[in-house]
């Protein structure tokens, strides 16, 4: 093997720019040549895409988003738009393909590879760490952490207010961003796609805390259990009680990796480079039981990841 390309697909996710960093990195004390694919897929059906040395990926360690930019490209779903990929990589030469994303992007290269046979490698980065074969994905710990330090400053107006706080944040078919930032910063009540909560449990936990003289109450819903604002509209309607809505958006995407998700990213990133010299294919690199693994990417796409039931008991535990 002498040439790979490297690709960010998707949603970004803090993290991505290490893991280039270390594709790139790893790739060149092999002595292979890798060819940066800017906006994912799209770049790699126009051919927007150069060679990469040590210094392309030089002081990105610690950047968010991803120095390659990253797409959702329509085009890459169709076997025309593929098939443009595939002259593409007989110009430039590429023996294999890394993927920086999410299950959407690895569904698009394991059709490429079904196609025309190219060797690749995914890499799991998205912030909702909803891909099966990794405990973790890339940006996730820095999504969690963000929202953690948002509660903490709600959390001083809350006390000092008296009010029942309600923060939404991202996850639309996954609640892990919710399930660990609400274990992390003692929310009273976390929502999650997952686990249906009615209305009225949530208001008679509300009172229950109220009656025993808890000054504020925090609930972290996942936009994709229920909006903030009509929890809020709810609880107020039901209780009496004030309620502030914050919808954090997209802080949490951004902003400077974690060290766990740049050890994550520099692990992972490289792993995926050792695989392609050692003639694998089509696998996932992922970290389990804090190992670096590789699985099959049919296996990690076919299903969803299961939400760690006993980590939401305890948090309901917890916040009694
Ligand atoms: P994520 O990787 O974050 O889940 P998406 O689901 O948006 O992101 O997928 C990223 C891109 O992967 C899509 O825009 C498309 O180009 C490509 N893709 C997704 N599914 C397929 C598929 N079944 N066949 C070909 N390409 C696909």
């Amino acid at each position: 093997m002498q040439r790979i390309g490297v690709l960010t697909s998707g949603g970004d996710s803090s993290g991505m720019n290490a893991a280039i960093r270390a594709v790139v990195r790893k790739a060149i004390y092999h002595g292979l040549e890798v060819i940066g694919i800017r906006r994912g897929y799209t770049g790699f059906v126009e051919a927007d895409m150069d060679p990469m040395n040590l210094g392309s990926v030089a002081d990105i360690v610690h950047r968010g988003g991803t120095i390659l930019r990253t797409a959702r490209s329509e085009v890459f779903s169709t076997p025309e738009g593929r098939k443009k990929a595939y002259d593409n990589v007989k110009r430039f030469g590429l023996q294999g393909l890394v993927v920086i994303g999410g299950d959407g992007s690895f569904r698009g290269a394991l059709a490429f590879h079904k196609e025309y046979g190219l060797p690749v490698m995914g890499v799991p980065g998205t912030i909702d760490n909803d891909i099966n074969g990794t405990d973790y994905s890339i940006g996730f710990d820095t999504a969690v952490n963000t929202v953690v330090d948002a509660v903490n400053k709600i959390r001083d107006t809350a006390t000092s207010h008296e009010r029942t706080f309600i923060i939404e944040v991202m996850g639309r078919e996954s609640g892990n961003i919710a399930l660990h930032a609400g274990l992390a910063s003692g929310a009273e009540t976390i929502m999650i796609p997952e686990v249906p909560l009615g209305i009225d449990d949530i208001c008679e936990k509300l009172n229950r805390g109220h009656r025993r003289g808890k000054l504020h109450s925090i609930i972290i819903v996942a936009e994709g259990a229920a909006s903030g604002i009509e929890i809020g509209r709810l609880i107020k309607e039901k209780t009496g009680f004030d309620t502030k809505v914050t919808i954090l958006g997209h802080i949490q995407r951004g902003g400077t990796p974690t060290a766990f998700d740049r050890i994550l990213a520099s692990s992972l990133g490289a792993k995926a480079v050792e695989l392609l010299m050692k003639g694998e294919k089509n696998k996932m690199v992922g970290m389990v039981s804090g190992k670096v693994v590789s699985k099959d990417l049919q296996e990690a796409i076919s299903s969803s990841k299961n939400i760690a039931m006993d980590m939401y008991d305890l948090a309901g535990i917890l916040s009694i």
